[in-house]
């Protein structure tokens, strides 16, 4: 493919053979609608029609949430021996490779930069494959990533017709658009998938790389779903009385463990939407399972469904849940949480996480995820929906708050800004994605790690309450520094803190 004609004036690469679409004037400001339309006029329909089936949409359109090729980028960044390449606006190439370094990438992103004439001209598409060229070092690399940001992709920049491979190096386009891709969660499905198709399609051609350390020994269960890194080592545990092994978890972290994850005899979507991934394993024969071992019910329940997934015996699934369960039992019962919460995240484990919350005793009112309701999420809302939790799919932040308000809990797990609305509100409230999401949550350990933060936080509301007094009146009215009329009668405010200041000495104030 390397005689390829401009794409804006390709019809033939477009799908209902409409007009070029507008350059003028389309870019990020143009909106959703018009994006979607141009993208849809140069050709993209088949790749918009599927992201809306992976992905739907709804209630709403969309939640707040960073930029969705985000999720895409940070997939491609964790896997060894991979170029990632971006294709966009600078500002929005500007802000992920930002993020991407704040999240330690330590990993040099790739860009290649467009103007309105490279745009129209198809000379960003020529750009883009001598990028691809540049790059592609069999010696460095095991694949090279091209996303399309929102601009390329509603201009219809082809990446399907960039060569599959250079030099023995996969070269994989895919469109991560803002306006298809509602949250960065369902972007890293969005290129975890398209590398287990281009590995799948690989093993059905003949042999492929071997994983690096020796195999299991046994059937393995892949595990679909970023999570902690010593929860795959909670499930082997678990899974050993079965026959079976923890399996690679997708999204891998190089590229032979594509092999490894699809070589399974079932996977477990522990993370419920990973939609692209759960079609190749589908494609590749294995079932797919919902849900997690998380606390007592959840944990027999998952090793139930898989065992019989495998066709395990029963005696092999009644010896792991006994070799577990008390365990479980006993952990859940020596650690219990005591309060009201409400829950809400885009990770794609809120639901699990409540779960947990549940048999640990709190009162669980509210589990928001901006993550959309799937199949594989439907055993865990029946039971949270069972227990009296009210469980938001495709939540938007407005519905956070507003449970906030409604439920008044005594600790807020939430987003940044649901946190903050928790604090101003002298409600001690946790980061879902910095302190939940970053500690165990399967099997034994997962039992008791969320006692220990969670009552921690709840335990600090008198400092929330001493914290507000003290602070009481700053930051509003004229002390916001925002005066509409001439600012009258500021004495008694700065009265009262001097106040308060002598009344208490420094050390029983608390620290923020
Ligand atoms: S790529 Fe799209 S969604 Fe992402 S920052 Fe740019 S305009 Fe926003």
């Amino acid at each position: 493919m390397n005689d390829l004609a401009p794409y804006q004036i390709s019809t033939a690469e477009r799908d209902d053979n409409s007009p070029a679409p507008q350059e003028d004037g389309l870019g990020c400001h143009a909106g959703k609608e018009k994006m979607r339309a141009a993208a849809q006029a140069a050709g993209m329909s088949e790749t918009l029609g599927r992201y809306a089936q992976d992905y739907p949409q709804g209630p709403h359109d969309q939640p707040q949430s960073m930029c969705p090729a985000f999720g895409s980028l940070r997939v491609g960044l964790r896997m060894r021996r991979t170029a990632m390449v971006l294709s966009g606006s600078a500002c929005c190439v500007y802000g992920l490779t930002f993020t991407s370094h704040f999240y330690g990438a330590r990993r040099t992103v790739g860009y290649v930069p467009f103007s309105s004439e490279t745009l129209v001209t198809g000379k960003l598409f020529e750009d883009i494959r001598a990028a691809a060229h540049q790059l592609a070092d069999p010696e460095k690399y095991d694949a090279v990533v091209i996303i399309n940001l929102c601009v390329p992709t509603a201009s219809g920049v082809p990446l399907r017709l960039l060569p599959r491979e250079i030099n023995g190096v996969r070269i994989i386009g895919v469109d991560v658009p803002g306006f298809g891709v509602p949250t960065h969660a369902e972007a890293k499905d969005v290129l975890a998938g398209a590398m287990l198709r281009v590995a799948r399609l690989e093993a059905e051609q003949g042999p492929v790389q071997a994983p690096r350390g020796a195999r299991a020994g046994m059937p393995t269960i892949a595990l679909i779903g970023e999570m902690f890194p010593a929860d795959p080592m909670q499930i082997g545990a678990m899974l050993e009385p079965l026959g079976l092994a923890a399996g690679p978890v997708v999204p891998t972290r190089e590229w032979r463990e594509l092999y490894g994850a699809l070589d399974c005899a079932a996977a477990a979507a522990i993370h419920p939407f990973y939609a692209a991934c759960v079609r190749e394993f589908e494609a590749a024969g294995r079932n797919v399972v919902g849900s997690a071992p998380v606390g007592y019910q959840g944990t027999a329940a998952w090793l139930e469904n898989i065992g019989a997934a495998c066709n395990v015996g029963r005696d092999k699934i009644d010896a792991a849940k006994a070799r577990v369960l008390p365990a479980i039992k006993g952990a859940l019962a020596a650690t219990p949480i005591k309060g009201r919460i409400t829950l809400s995240g885009y990770e794609g484990s809120e639901l699990l996480v409540g779960r947990l919350l549940v048999e640990s005793g709190a009162d669980l009112r509210y589990v928001g995820t901006a993550c959309p309701r799937t199949r594989f999420s439907e055993a865990d809302r029946d039971w949270l929906e069972a227990k009296g939790v009210h469980v938001q799919f495709r939540a938007s932040l407005e519905q956070d708050l507003a449970a906030f308000d409604e439920f008044k809990p005594d600790l807020a797990i939430g987003t940044t800004p649901v946190v903050q609305k928790a604090k101003q509100n002298a409600t001690p409230a946790l980061y879902f994605t910095n302190l939940i999401s970053a500690r165990p949550l399967m099997g034994v350990a997962g039992a008791g790690s969320l006692a220990k933060v969670v009552n921690a936080a709840i335990g600090n509301r008198a400092r929330f309450d001493e914290m507000n007094d003290f602070f009481a009146g700053v930051g509003v009215g004229f002390a916001a520094g925002v005066w509409q009329d001439t600012p009258q009668d500021r004495v008694d405010f700065r009265k009262k803190q001097r106040a308060r200041m002598a009344r208490k000495p420094a050390e029983e104030m608390g620290s923020c």
